[in-house]
């Protein structure tokens, strides 16, 4: 069974209604992340009807996205970000005190461009609010950590108590990832789509982290192929493909062509990579 270790499926849903169909019909467990009431509520019938029909798993996550402070003062929305925001923290804490969640996500850092570092103050607010929780009911934490690798390093002490820490789309640089590893933090390195794209750190990270560490995504619908619309279930074999093939190393663009290295390697890398996605989001 392949496992998805970060997907919206609300939104992908909404982008395709079949997705459910596809994952169902692929084995995909996933690890669904909520950031608002209404998302959550969806994503709760979704697992709660996989569970009921013996479905694949659908784990749930929840956390105001790190984009939220600013994405909701482009939305100017009503009755303002700060309250949307604050309703948004309330419900976390409800959803952890309630067990209901499998990790706090995603959470972390987005210092892509100025409109993002504008909002550093409020990502730093938001973190500090998301970690809490998670060292509260010893929960794992998603991270999403774009150009800001350097504000997760002094929360080291902090995230070295947490059960897993999952970088999802995994942003840095091998030396970064095992530096994580050294200081005692239970690292998981997710991998989606990226590792085809020819990002560079994300296929030098994937060919060396030990693959216990590695963990597949699709961002869902968030992170398509090149001419694709969005990304989505079918997506995942692919990814396990170019990882087996990196970690063999053959360039991922020639994954098509597969030597024998990766397809000794892609099975076993689906293999692990669900152990490790059960060991983070199984009870
Ligand atoms: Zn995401």
């Amino acid at each position: 069974m392949p496992c998805d270790a970060h997907v919206h499926l609300k939104n992908l849903l909404e982008l395709d209604p079949e997705a459910e169909k596809a994952r169902r019909r692929l084995g995909v467990a996933a690890a669904a992340s909520a950031w608002n009431r209404e998302e959550f509520a969806f994503h709760r019938k979704l697992a709660a009807d996989a569970l009921r029909e013996g479905a694949p798993p659908v784990f749930l996550c929840f956390a105001v996205h790190p984009q939220a402070p600013r994405s909701l003062a482009d939305e100017a929305a009503v009755p303002g970000p700060d309250a949307v925001i604050r309703a948004s923290v309330a419900a976390l804490a409800e959803y952890a005190a309630a067990g209901e969640l499998a990790a706090v996500g995603e959470t972390g850092f987005d210092l892509f461009d100025s409109g993002y570092r504008a909002t550093e103050t409020e990502q730093e607010e938001l973190f500090a609010v998301h970690l809490d929780i998670a060292l509260q009911y010893g929960l794992p934490l998603v991270l999403h950590v774009r150009r800001a690798m350097h504000k997760v390093f002094p929360h080291a002490g902090a995230l070295k108590k947490l059960p897993a820490v999952v970088f999802h789309s995994w942003p840095g640089s091998p030396d970064e990832g095992f530096s994580f590893l050294r200081r005692g933090i239970n690292a998981f390195f997710s991998f989606g789509t990226t590792i085809m794209l020819n990002h560079k750190n994300a296929i030098r990270s994937c060919a060396a982290f030990p693959a216990e560490r590695l963990l597949f995504e699709t961002d869902a619908p968030f992170q398509p192929l090149r001419g694709k619309r969005h990304s989505s279930f079918d997506d995942l074999p692919a990814v396990i493909l170019a990882a087996a093939a990196i970690r063999g190393g053959q360039d991922a663009g020639t994954a098509g062509a597969m030597s024998a290295d990766t397809a000794f390697i892609a099975p076993e890398l689906e293999r692990s990579s669900t152990a490790a996605f059960f060991r983070v989001f199984g009870d």
